[in-house]
């Protein structure tokens, strides 16, 4: 006779014992499908490769049934513990004090993996097959490139077929407290690179010189103002932050040739990568021919913009019968209406979109890659039994 693995805490000690720092496999994907087996689900492990990125390993597995499918997707790959010895207990050996569990991972994600796995035990053990199908899509890949991971795991599995009605990232999404926030969207987020070229001279003798100081202010003048927009009804206004400007130049008698700038934008659901690369570039292009800070200076600024990395897109998910599910499990389970919310960083939830609709529901994020990350024992019971009540209700 075999156990179910229906003990979250049990579930995220084995985790939290794989080494699993990004992109490392560590053990944890082993371990993972030794607790997904013996409730019958059909494992595949896939590693994929790309030039210039390290080899990932991830996992789909498949829990079949007549009904819809439900898709469960996470990460085991871990951020590296920084320093060791300022952890008050070791990083990766799950221990136990005051009703915490300490280890990196806790919270982001094999606590939230550990509780959906036992909620799908639980829910098996109490009620028998499932009335559909659960698929739990993880990947080794989310804390590093992430190109290697959930994109062509997705691709993969729609390769052979598979499709989804629904699916619940278990990142930790709630700030203070268990119940505080689903997440049903996210922001997206282009960066890029200003370089404005001069002509590097004497201090004293400007007019044989060109001075890209002046040019590199009025362009991010021209990128910080106006404001983007003022927000939309669900989500926060669209942000550009000016995250270096650099000229290094140690002399003060010395004009520089370059300047440089690089700018992050966080952008809402009235852009697209592509329009709001358009308005940058449109507001550059007007800004370089400015003279208010180059008085005399016929020509326009000589610059370069570089688009950098890859453009991450904005979403929203529009399924009102997935967002009020998973609203009404962690109500009836703990008393509280979880705010649903667009903030914050992105998640592997904006690939996911493009195959169905998403939530992202998962532990309290407060400790996630910090020294001593941990869970309180009590929230992977309670979020153990907020997945159950979900599987519940979808399935009826
Ligand atoms: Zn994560």
């Amino acid at each position: 006779m075999t156990t179910l693995p229906t003990d979250p805490a049990a579930n995220l000690a084995t985790l939290i014992r794989c080494q699993s720092v990004t992109p490392t496999e560590g053990g944890a994907l082993t371990s993972l499908a030794e607790m997904l087996n013996p409730l019958g689900f059909a494992v595949d492990r896939q590693t994929f490769s790309e030039e210039g990125t390290p080899d990932v390993e991830n996992l789909y597995a498949r829990l079949s049934g007549n009904g819809p499918h439900l898709m469960f997707a996470g990460h085991t790959d871990v951020v590296p513990v920084g320093d060791e010895a300022a952890w008050t207990h070791p990083p990766f050996s799950a221990e136990i004090a005051d009703g915490m569990m300490y280890g990196r991972g806790a919270v982001d994600m094999k606590g939230g993996i550990a509780c959906f796995v036992a909620a799908v035990a639980r829910h098996v053990e109490q009620n028998g097959p499932l009335k559909g199908s659960v698929s739990l899509l993880i990947t080794g890949d989310e804390e590093g490139p992430a190109i290697n991971g959930t994109v062509k795991l997705l691709e993969w599995a729609a390769a052979r077929g598979e499709k989804w009605d629904a699916a619940i990232v278990g990142e930790p999404t709630n700030p203070e407290t268990l119940g505080d926030m689903i997440k049903i969207g996210r922001r997206g987020s282009i960066s890029g690179r200003l370089i404005v070229h001069g002509r590097q001279g004497h201090a004293a003798y400007p007019h044989l010189a060109d001075n890209p100081v002046p040019g590199i202010v009025t362009l991010v003048d021209a990128l910080l103002h106006p404001a983007l927009d003022e927000g939309t009804a669900e989500f926060q206004a669209t942000n550009l932050e000016v995250t270096t400007l650099d000229v290094g130049n140690p002399a003060v008698n010395v004009i520089p040739a370059r300047a440089e700038a690089a700018f992050n934008i966080r952008f809402n659901d009235s852009w697209s990568a592509e329009n709001l690369q358009a308005e940058i570039e449109k507001r550059l292009e007007k800004a370089a021919g400015s003279t208010r800070l180059r008085q005399g200076r016929s020509e326009p600024i000589v610059y370069e913009l570089i688009w950098t990395g890859r453009p991450s897109p904005v979403f929203l998910t529009r399924s009102e019968k997935l967002i009020e599910h998973m609203g009404a499990a962690v109500e009836a389970i703990t008393g509280r209406r979880a705010a649903l919310s667009t903030s914050g960083g992105s998640s592997d939830a904006r690939f996911i979109k493009d195959y169905c609709p998403v939530v992202e529901f998962g532990l309290v994020g407060k400790t996630m890659h910090m020294v001593d990350e941990r869970v309180a024992l009590d929230d992977l019971e309670t979020l153990t039994r907020i997945y159950q009540r979900f599987l519940q209700d979808w399935f009826v």
